[in-house]
């Protein structure tokens, strides 16, 4: 548990309108679910809100933003200061003229697929099958099936550290493989794609041969941050991994998928720390076997739990 917090962020931003808690477990807020709590988790109510937040909040608390978690592994001992989420006043999608769409950074990728096939925009069904947001979308420059959010996106909005807003359009993103340059402190809050005029129903097709893809290969159901490592230039993490014998392979509760072996599992009660373990050792093999030193593509944040500081510490 963090000392609360509440009572500094509202003596300097008393007129928020979102919902500000105290020590909220992160875990069940994430895919991987594991890891510990929020010092102070922040669901702003709309954009003028967060941009309030962000003006009046002290220097020294950090700021720290997640979309609904299929890309990160939070530690065991928690996210110091502020964590936002967004949710409500960041979910609607609206259709523009020459087959763009609207959408708030809390629309989850799969709405955002359904939304523009049913406006008839071709392009965009790849998203049919990204559990995250359009946030993490942009933050990762998510992608699958051949096209990636470079690809759709026309320009994005995001609040930097003291709420000013800015608008970069698709170069301004700097996107390359799962990554954007924009600096990591600002909060993307929405986004402007562009596809081509379509036929609904044959959008409809494309977005169920995605879903289908994603049953027969991949361990959806299961606990998993998706993609563990980005594939390295030339080469397939998988393959990389399946050679380093690591298929399978396993530290406390979290194992590597046997289906996909990319994905790393939580099998029920894997901390944090026994997550990061595996993944450290499944790199360490990877590079001993063939010389590639994989990148991890899972956002690890937060701190360690006391007792793996102590031992970090010692080793
Ligand atoms: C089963 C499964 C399959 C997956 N398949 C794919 C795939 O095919 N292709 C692919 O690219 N990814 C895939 N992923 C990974 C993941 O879904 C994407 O990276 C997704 O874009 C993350 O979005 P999120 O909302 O969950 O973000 P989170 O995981 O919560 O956060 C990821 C990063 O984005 C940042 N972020 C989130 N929201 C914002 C915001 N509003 N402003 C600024 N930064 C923000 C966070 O700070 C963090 O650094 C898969 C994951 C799972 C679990």
């Amino acid at each position: 548990m963090f000392p609360d917090l509440i009572p500094s962020v509202l003596a300097e931003a008393p007129d928020i309108r979102g919902r500000l808690l105290p020590n909220v477990p992160l875990s069940y807020l994430t895919w991987l679910r594991a890891g510990g709590p929020a010092q102070a988790l922040f669901t702003p109510a709309d954009e003028d809100d967060l941009a309030y937040f962000l003006s009046r909040c002290p220097a020294d608390i950090p700021v720290t933003v997640i979309g609904v978690g299929s890309n990160l592994l939070v530690r065991d001992g928690g996210i110091p200061g502020v964590t936002i989420r967004l949710a409500r006043g960041f979910n609607a999608t609206a259709p523009l003229d020459g087959a763009r769409i609207k959408a708030g950074a809390a629309v989850p990728d799969v709405r955002l697929a359904q939304a523009a096939a049913s406006a008839g925009i071709d392009g965009l069904a790849f998203y049919r099958g990204i559990p995250g947001t359009v946030g993490g979308a942009l933050r990762m420059n998510a992608g699958a099936h051949g096209s990636e959010t470079r690809k759709v996106l026309v320009e994005a909005r995001a609040l930097d550290s003291v709420g000013t807003l800015h608008v970069f359009d698709n170069g301004g993103m700097g996107f390359t493989y799962r990554h954007c340059s924009v600096p990591e402190d600002y909060i993307f809050t929405g986004a402007v794609f562009e596809g081509t005029p379509g036929d609904p129903a044959e959008i409809e097709k494309a977005m169920q041969e995605v879903a289908e893809y994603r049953e027969a290969n991949q361990p959806i159901k299961s606990r998993t941050g998706g993609s563990t490592f980005k594939n390295p230039p030339g080469q397939s993490a998988w393959k990389l991994i399946d050679a380093a014998g690591c298929r399978c392979l396993r530290v406390g509760g979290a194992h590597m998928s046997e289906m996909h072996c990319n994905f790393l599992i939580n099998g029920g009660d894997a901390t944090g720390a026994e997550i990061e373990r595996l993944g450290e050792l499944v790199r360490e093999r990877v590079f001993q076997h063939s010389g590639i030193m994989l990148e991890w593509e899972i956002k690890r944040i937060g701190i360690l739990a006391r007792e793996d500081s102590q031992l970090a510490a010692a080793e």
